[in-house]
């Protein structure tokens, strides 16, 4: 019944393959090829002056320390050329290496940006059915932290890995070309260093999978927690919630620790590797040397050599980290990508939406386990007045929801003006509902400007909206009347009069449906007074639908119906339910107790 978002869970990640991945990312990277390219350009710069150096050290010894064929003085003049020779190229690479850095980096924040904003929209285009069932935790994570760790990825990953990879094929190219023999001895090295590779990153992908997963649960568990303080506090909850946050907290700590004695294992590891070999060139190349089948500056240069070998190794596996939380982010970002509006609207457009609503055995229910709706049947005439009324839970809202088309019911038929809600373009449907809830979004500005919202409004069309809305009265109090300030720094409106501001935007927008979710704060009588002579001037000529609490509203209603669990019980005007008896006429009495 409910959509499936079983693709959330962890463990079913890295089922997507990783080729599929990398070709999706590459897409991303598409619109920069050139920067690409121009950062692929700077980092050979960069691999080509760190060669040379060790082939400069070479000359220096082999030509100018301990060759003898030429004189003292040629010898020093060609050692202060190899010096001012050998520092040039370091200034290359320094400043080659520093245009990349900052090339990648604003690659990397604009494709990120990019990544953003299309998510962004995404999630404004699904149903809300998806936000209750996803914790929004989740959602920031995807939006924030799993962002940030693909950014890493492309600033510091991508091109190192390239760049690595080619000094490293360069490196054996240059060392065969010197003596193949020992080249062929380091070369045997490379079995072991790809085993170790390949077995850390199996354990390191694991061990990075259950961090990112415990992260994503304290995310969760976290942003619940803070926004149900209230209720936490309320039921004395501090104590239980404590434990649970440790649990997890714990269990955080536990895995990141296991990935850090991963790393702490192999890291030397490869140190050790390291060492061996450059032992084995001592030894081997050594004899080569004493033999005179290697000169000594071409065993110095190998040792160079030898050492920028294995920083590729150590880089890669340093990268890794990166490279498995930048994959495990990617994979969830794109299957956020990929997930499909479960709720698309059509393409109806009335002239005029007339507002007759037709609700056909319709069941609905937010999660399985609690039906809110049970086959309820509803029907309201264009033009006519409706209240709904029930207890706190019965399902007023949600049948708001339902018209507004928040959600689909899982069965039954809502229909309005005659067609299925299901045919309707959805910004249309809203736009021609105007809609009064409890809580009035205010925006910064005057009084006027939150009633026009942006638009241009001739002032005698303005006027007589502010009129009907009873909202002269209110300018009057107010000390630059309409173009006083009101809301966060300015002047405070009280909810009632924040109701009359709603009904004022919706008398201004003239649209043939009004739903009006009644404020139940107290509210003065003045302004009571005034909300409900507002209310029944808004809801003149249009269909409206009112969630009433106050029996004035509820009395002049041309109908009324009865909510209770979900069903309709009762129906009628206020006359004939009072005089039924039932469960309205109890409510009535009660109210007027209280
Ligand atoms: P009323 O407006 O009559 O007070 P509602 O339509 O708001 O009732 O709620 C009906 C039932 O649905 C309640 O049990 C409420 O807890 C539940 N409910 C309302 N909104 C949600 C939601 N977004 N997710 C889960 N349950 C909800």
């Amino acid at each position: 019944m409910q959509p499936n978002f079983g693709f959330f869970e962890e463990d079913s990640l890295g089922e997507v393959r990783d080729a599929q991945l990398w070709r999706r990312l590459m897409r991303y990277a598409a619109p920069h090829a050139l920067g690409i390219a121009l950062a692929i350009a700077l980092s050979l710069t960069v691999i080509g002056a760190g060669l040379a150096l060790p082939y400069l050290t070479r000359i220096a010894i082999d030509r100018y320390i301990v060759g003898n064929n030429l004189s003292q003085a040629a010898r020093l003049a060609g050692l202060s050329h190899l010096a001012f020779a050998f520092l040039l190229l370091a200034g290359l690479g320094f400043a080659a290496n520093f245009l990349q850095v900052t090339l990648l980096e604003w690659l990397g924040q604009n494709i990120m940006h990019r990544l953003r904003q299309r998510l962004f929209v995404h999630l404004l285009q699904q149903e809300l059915a998806f936000f209750n069932a996803t914790p929004a935790g989740k959602l920031v994570t995807r939006l924030t932290n799993d962002i940030q760790n693909m950014n890493e990825m492309f600033t510091s990953v991508v091109v190192t890995l390239f760049n690595d990879g080619v000094q490293f094929v360069a490196i054996l190219g240059i060392l065969a070309a010197m003596n193949w023999r020992l080249a062929l001895l380091m070369a045997a090295l490379t079995p072991l260093i790809a085993a170790n590779l390949t077995i850390f990153s199996r354990l390191a992908r694991d061990a990075f999978r259950a961090i990112r997963t415990r992260l994503a649960g304290l995310n969760a568990f976290l942003q619940e927690s803070l926004s149900g303080m209230g209720l936490i506090q309320h039921f004395r909850r501090e104590a239980d919630t404590l434990a649970s946050f440790q649990t997890q907290n714990d269990d955080y700590l536990a895995k990141n620790l296991r990935q850090i004695r991963l790393f702490s294992i192999f890291v030397p590891l490869v140190e050790v590797l390291s060492a061996t070999a450059i032992a084995l060139i001592i030894w081997y190349g050594g004899g080569l040397v004493l033999r005179r089948e290697l000169s000594l500056g071409e065993l110095a240069a190998f040792i160079s050599y030898m050492r920028l070998f294995f920083r590729p190794v150590r880089e890669m596996s340093e990268k890794f980290s990166i490279v498995q939380s930048a994959m495990a982010s990617a994979e969830r970002i794109f299957q956020l990508l990929d997930r499909p509006p479960a709720l698309t609207g059509g393409s109806l457009r009335l002239p005029r939406l007339l507002g007759q609503v037709e609700m056909r055995a319709v069941d609905f229910a937010y999660s399985e386990k609690e039906p809110v709706l049970k086959g309820l049947n509803l029907d309201i005439r264009a033009g006519e007045t409706v209240a709904i009324v029930g207890p706190t839970g019965a399902g007023k809202s949600t049948i708001v929801n339902l018209i507004e088309r928040l959600y689909d019911p899982h069965q039954g038929l809502i229909a309005l003006d005659g067609h299925p809600l299901a045919e309707f373009d959805l910004a249309w449907l809203r736009g021609e509902i105007g809609l009064v809830l409890q809580e009035v979004l205010l925006v910064p500005g005057t009084l006027k400007d939150n009633i026009c919202l942006g638009e241009t409004i001739p002032e005698e069309r303005l006027a007589e909206v502010v009129a009907k809305a009873q909202l002269r009265e209110v300018a009057k109090r107010l000390p630059q009347g309409l173009d006083t300030a009101i809301g966060e720094g300015g002047h405070e409106l009280s909810t009632g009069q924040k109701q009359l501001l709603a009904l004022a935007r919706v008398l201004l927008k003239n649209p043939g449906l009004l739903i009006l979710d009644e404020a139940t704060a107290n509210i003065d009588s003045l302004t009571e007074a005034l909300v409900e002579r507002a209310i029944r001037a808004t809801a003149r000529g249009r269909t409206s639908i009112l969630i009433a609490h106050r029996l004035s509203t509820i009395r002049d209603a041309d109908r009324i119906v009865v909510l209770q669990e979900g069903r309709l019980i009762e129906e009628g005007n206020y006359q004939e339910l009072i005089e039924r008896g039932g469960v309205f006429a109890r409510l009535v009495e009660r109210q007027r107790l209280a």
